[in-house]
C-alpha cells in the first residue's frame, strides 16, 4: 500500500493566508525540568491543509462537526491542471474530465509546483462557474492546492458559496506535488472541534 501525504507541514514557518492567525508552536514544558514534554499551539481554523465548513462563508450554515465523516473518506479523483498556465480552474477544464455525480474531486494546479514556502497573491483558484458546476454534480468534497478556493480579493464568492450552500466541504491548502492524475482513496479528517467554521486536517491519498 502506497500512502502519499498531501498535507502541508505545520510549524512556526508555515505560511498562512494574509490576515489569518499565524501558527505558533512553543514548548510549554520540557525535560529534564519536567518529567514530560508538551507544547502550546496557536493557529487559525484555516491553517495549512484545512477544511472549510458551510459556516465559513454562509451565516447560520452547518459547522464542520455537522458534515458527515463519509464525505472525508473514500474514493476520490485527482485532476491534474498543473501544466496549464491558466489563472483559474474553469468549467471548461472540468467538463473535459467527465466528472460524475457524487465524486470527491481534488484539483492539482501549478500552485503545487511552485510550492508553499511563501504566499503568492496570484495563486490559481477555482472559477465561480466551475464551482457551480461541481455543486450541481453533488460532489462529496472538493479540494484545491491553494489556501483559498477563491481569487485573492475577488468579488465572486461562488467558489465558496455554491459548494458550501450544498454542504460540500472544501479542502484548501493541499500539496499535490507528488500526485499524478487518477483515482485514489482519500482520508482527510478535520480535528474534532465543535461549532467551528473550519479546521486543519491531515490529508493522505492511498494508491489503489
Ligand atoms: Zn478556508
Amino acid at each position: 500500500m502506497k500512502i502519499i501525504d498531501i498535507s502541508i507541514p505545520l510549524n512556526n514557518q508555515t505560511i498562512v493566508y494574509p490576515g489569518n492567525v499565524p501558527v505558533s508552536v512553543t514548548l510549554h514544558q520540557s525535560m529534564p525540568e519536567s518529567s514530560s514534554a508538551s507544547s502550546s499551539i496557536t493557529f487559525g481554523s484555516h491553517t495549512g491543509t484545512h477544511i472549510d465548513a458551510p459556516a465559513h462563508a454562509i451565516s447560520g450554515a452547518l459547522t464542520l462537526d455537522k458534515i458527515p465523516l463519509k464525505n472525508f473518506i473514500g474514493l476520490c479523483r485527482v485532476l491534474d491542471f498543473s501544466k496549464e498556465s491558466t489563472e483559474s480552474v474553469t468549467k471548461e477544464m472540468l467538463t473535459a474530465k467527465n466528472i460524475k455525480t457524487g465524486e470527491r474531486i481534488l484539483l492539482k494546479t501549478r500552485n503545487s509546483i511552485r510550492g508553499f514556502k511563501e504566499f503568492y497573491d496570484d495563486y490559481v483558484y477555482l472559477d465561480g462557474d466551475a464551482a457551480e458546476y461541481l455543486a450541481g454534480l453533488e460532489s462529496l468534497l472538493v479540494g484545491i492546492d491553494s489556501l483559498s478556493v477563491k481569487k485573492r480579493g475577488g468579488k465572486d464568492h461562488r467558489p465558496h458559496t455554491s459548494l458550501l450552500y450544498k454542504n460540500i466541504p472544501i479542502v484548501e491548502g493541499l500539496n499535490l506535488i507528488d500526485v499524478n492524475e487518477g483515482e485514489y482513496e482519500l482520508i482527510c479528517l478535520p480535528l474534532s472541534f465543535t461549532d467551528i467554521d473550519g479546521s486543519p486536517a491531515r490529508a493522505i491519498l492511498i494508491e489503489r
